[in-house]
């Protein structure tokens, strides 16, 4: 199977709100302190918006749905990411982009 890569994804991701994963150095604090292990974000998904690979995103669009947005992660990611707000612009993107919703 080919991978398609969009150069303008994180661009297009943006349209639905803030989104600063550019800063992620993929050191898995985030992971360790999930209460339900999300190895995947932000460490996968983020970077695959980064690279463009819109594909990989909706294959884990699951994942991204199923975040508490409770923001443990965050207290201790060294880069200061806002992994929960990121997470509320993919949903969007995704409500947008799947399922043609503008919510
Ligand atoms: S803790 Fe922060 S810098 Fe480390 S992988 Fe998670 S989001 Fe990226
Ligand atoms: S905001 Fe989401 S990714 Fe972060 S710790 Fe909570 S459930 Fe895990």
């Amino acid at each position: 199977m080919s991978t398609v890569v969009s150069p303008e994804l994180a661009e297009r991701v943006r349209e639905a709100g803030a989104f600063d994963a550019e800063a992620c150095m993929n050191c898995g604090v985030c992971t360790a302190t999930c209460p339900l292990g999300l190895d995947v974000l932000p460490r996968r998904v983020f970077r695959y918006v980064m690279l463009g690979l819109e594909d990989r995103v909706r294959d884990e669009s699951e994942t991204v749905y199923s975040c508490l947005l409770c923001r443990l992660c965050e207290e201790s990611c060294p880069a200061g990411v806002h992994i929960a707000e990121n997470v509320r612009t993919l949903r969007r993107h995704l409500n947008r982009s799947l399922y043609g919703l503008e919510v």
